[in-house]
This record gives structure tokens, C-alpha cells and sequence, in this order.
């Protein structure tokens, strides 16, 4: 392969109307709370449904919310993954608390509940499910837990947008949601984020630490007639201008998703025959969940060394990547909080490779990578000759 051929593993979406409204945005010398954040924000609202969407810099600055809205405390305890980005933890770790990983399911990735209700403590204070790869945790489970136990549930729906769990869309069903506009999931502002507010009772409180722990939105609504310091917050508001960003990418979210969708079901049909002859496993979910097309991954047999499959493959111009490394595995964990096994955790983690998915890749490029992938396992594509024909049409004209 010539190296403009490299197929790389995340490129992101952008479309024409982008230059325009960033210019537009410009142009308007605003650079907070303009006309495209208020946009973004009713678009967000309306794919949605949550009851009240803000805007912010990163989903970590919506986890960092949530963790001051739930009123974390040194010492609390709070159950989460450890597969999953560190953000997810370090949101709870800046209050002093405590992040207690439990194991996840083996086919989903995510959260297992009944590992959920072996870890409650009397130091428990929320629950944080991330839904990976834009599949739903069961949040069912998790929320009766969370009920019978008085906890918070924030979902970390970092991956998440546009994907629902019995047709609520992921982040509006626990307290408090948080997605990423981050340039490497499937719609960005660059660098952003969304907090979705679905508990009534911390809205106040939040629009406050959006605004550096002032009441100035209180102030824009006409509520007082100057704005003061009434609370901790920190910068926490996303820019104008990746709002104008966002609202380009937000127009199209449908388009890009169903492309991406195309892309993943390629992969899932092609692989099928690998994992019935045993050689790995393709993503799982539950019922009542629909996703996104976030991600494509297989896990690995474990007789298969997922470094020589990275390796070959970038030998032939194709970048795949591994994921997570479980968080309970750092050095600053352990030594922090001491050493523990999840036993599904590691094994996934460590035998995972995830493939380029992006609605500008060809289905000449997919079919160059599925056939690569099948040359690594010494098989012939059966599958990709009987089914690609049908499923080639997936690039997307941008
Ligand atoms: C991307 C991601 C984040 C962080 O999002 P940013 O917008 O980059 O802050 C947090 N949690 C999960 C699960 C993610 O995938």
C-alpha cells in the first residue's frame, strides 16, 4: 500500500457548513452563550428528551459537575467500571472520594449489577454506569438498586449520543447524564460536552457551577439584578464558537450515525463466521438497547496474541487499536488505593482490538481490512464474498 492508503483508524466527520457557522460565530463577537449555543442546546434537547441540557467544555467537565452535584464527599465510596476512560473516575477522585471498580458483563463490556449490589457500602454514594460503545448498561437493575439504596445514578454517556435503552435516549435516565463532543466520538464541537440534568432539584446548583460559581444566569434571566460569587464552579461552559462547530455536526447526526451504522453491521455480518469457528467474540448488548455504531470491536481468542494481530495489520496500512487499560491496573491506583482483580475486566481488555469506523470509509477499505483480518486467522472470507456485494454501499459522500 502506497502511504496516502493508510487506513487510519478514526477520521473525523466534518462537513462544509462547519467554516461557515464558525465564521459566523466569529463574526458575532460572542464567545459564551451565544445564538449557536442555545441552538445546540434545543437540538440536544429535542434528540434527547432530557429535561434540561447545558452545554460544557468536556464530558469530564459534565462528570466534574455531577460529582459536586451529588454532593461527593471525602471518604465516599462511588461504583463504576474500570474499564473506562479515566475521567469517569478522576471526576469523583478530585472530591476526595473513592471510585470502587466492579467487573463487567462479558458480552456488553458494561457494568455488572450484580457486582454493583456486592460492592454497596454504608459509604456509598452514586452509581455510574458507562454505557460502551454507546450500548445501554441495564439500567433496570442499576436503578432499583439505586432506589432500594438511596444513590445517585450518573451515566456516563460519554459514547452515547443517539442511542436508547427501551426508547429513552442514554443519559436521561439516571439523575444526571454526561456526553462527549470530544473529536474522537461520532459527533464533536472539537473539544465539548453536554450535561443532561434529569433530576429537577440539582438544575439551580448546576447552571451556578456552569458559571464559575456565579448566579450570572440567574442575572441573563432577569432573575437579580447583579451577578455575585455563590458557590464553588469552575470553568465549566463550552465556547461559542465549538458551539458553531457542534450545531454543523448536530444537523447532521442522523446521516452520520446511520453511516456509521452501515460500517459496523459490515463488520459484525463479515466476522460472524470467525467467532462461530471460535476465534473471537463480537460486540454483545441486551435487549431493549439500540446503539450507535460508536465503535467496532472484536475480542480475541486468547490463544491469538492481540499484539502481532496490531502488528501485522499495520504491516499491511490498517491502524487498529486496543482500548481501556483497566483503571484498578494503574500505578497511581494501586498505589493509591491497593491492588484488586476483576477477572473479566482484564481478560476482555487485554485481548481487545478495536477497527476503523468513520461514515468516510470506503467499502473498498472495509473489504481490504475485513480480508486482512481473515488472512491473520489463515481463513478465506466466505463471508465478505457471499455478503459484501449487498453491504458495500457504505461510503459516505462528504
Ligand atoms: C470520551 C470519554 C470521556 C471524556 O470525554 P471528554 O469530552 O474528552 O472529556 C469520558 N468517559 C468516557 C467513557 C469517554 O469515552
Amino acid at each position: 500500500m502506497n502511504k496516502q492508503d493508510f487506513i487510519k483508524f478514526n477520521v473525523p466527520f466534518c462537513n462544509k457548513g462547519e467554516s461557515e457557522y464558525i465564521a459566523k460565530g466569529l463574526d458575532s463577537k460572542i464567545f459564551e452563550g451565544g445564538e449557536y449555543s442555545e441552538k445546540c442546546k434545543h437540538l440536544i434537547q429535542k434528540i434527547t428528551g432530557a429535561k434540561y441540557v447545558l452545554l460544557t467544555s468536556s464530558c469530564t467537565a459534565a462528570l466534574e459537575m455531577s460529582a459536586i452535584l451529588a454532593d461527593v464527599q471525602p471518604g465516599d465510596e462511588v461504583i463504576m467500571p474500570s474499564f473506562t476512560f479515566v475521567s469517569t473516575a478522576n471526576a469523583f477522585i478530585l472530591r476526595g472520594a473513592k471510585p470502587v471498580f466492579v467487573d463487567i458483563c462479558p458480552d456488553t463490556l458494561n457494568l455488572d449489577p450484580s457486582a454493583i449490589e456486592k460492592a454497596i457500602s454504608e459509604k456509598t454514594k452514586a452509581i455510574v454506569p458507562m454505557h460502551y460503545s454507546g450500548v445501554s448498561c441495564q439500567m433496570e437493575e442499576i436503578l432499583a438498586l439505586a432506589k432500594k439504596n438511596g444513590l445517585f445514578v450518573i451515566e456516563d454517556a460519554a459514547q452515547a449520543l443517539l442511542a436508547n435503552y427501551n426508547n429513552e435516549h442514554l443519559g436521561t435516565i439516571g439523575d444526571l447524564g454526561t456526553i462527549s463532543f470530544h473529536y474522537t466520538k461520532n459527533i464533536i464541537a472539537g473539544f465539548g460536552g453536554a450535561l443532561l440534568v434529569n433530576n429537577e432539584s440539582l438544575l439551580k446548583r448546576a447552571k451556578v457551577l456552569l458559571h464559575r460559581g456565579t448566579n450570572r444566569e440567574a442575572f441573563l434571566e432577569g432573575q437579580v439584578d447583579k451577578y455575585t460569587w455563590v458557590d464553588i464552579g469552575s470553568s465549566f461552559i463550552m465556547g461559542e464558537q465549538s458551539a458553531a462547530l457542534l450545531f454543523s455536526q448536530l444537523e447532521k447526526a442522523q446521516e452520520i450515525t446511520q453511516a456509521r451504522q452501515l460500517v459496523w453491521k459490515k463488520y459484525h455480518e463479515a466476522f460472524e463466521e470467525l467467532e462461530l469457528q471460535g476465534l473471537v467474540q463480537r460486540p454483545g448488548t441486551i435487549q431493549g438497547a439500540s446503539h450507535n455504531a460508536h465503535n467496532y470491536y472484536l475480542i480475541l481468542n486468547q490463544k491469538k496474541s492481540r499484539t502481532v494481530f496490531i502488528e501485522k495489520m499495520y504491516e499491511k496500512g490498517i491502524q487498529v487499536t486496543f482500548h481501556y487499560q483497566p483503571l484498578h491496573q494503574s500505578q497511581f491506583y494501586i498505589e493509591k488505593f491497593g491492588a484488586q482483580t476483576l477477572p473479566v475486566t482484564e481478560a476482555k481488555a487485554s485481548s481487545m482490538v478495536r477497527f476503523p469506523i468513520y461514515p468516510s470509509l470506503t467499502a473498498k477499505e472495509q473489504n481490504y481490512i475485513i480480508e486482512k483480518t481473515y488472512r491473520f486467522f489463515n481463513l478465506k472470507c466466505k463471508a465478505m464474498r457471499v455478503k459484501g456485494d449487498l453491504l458495500c454501499q457504505n461510503s459516505m459522500k462528504i
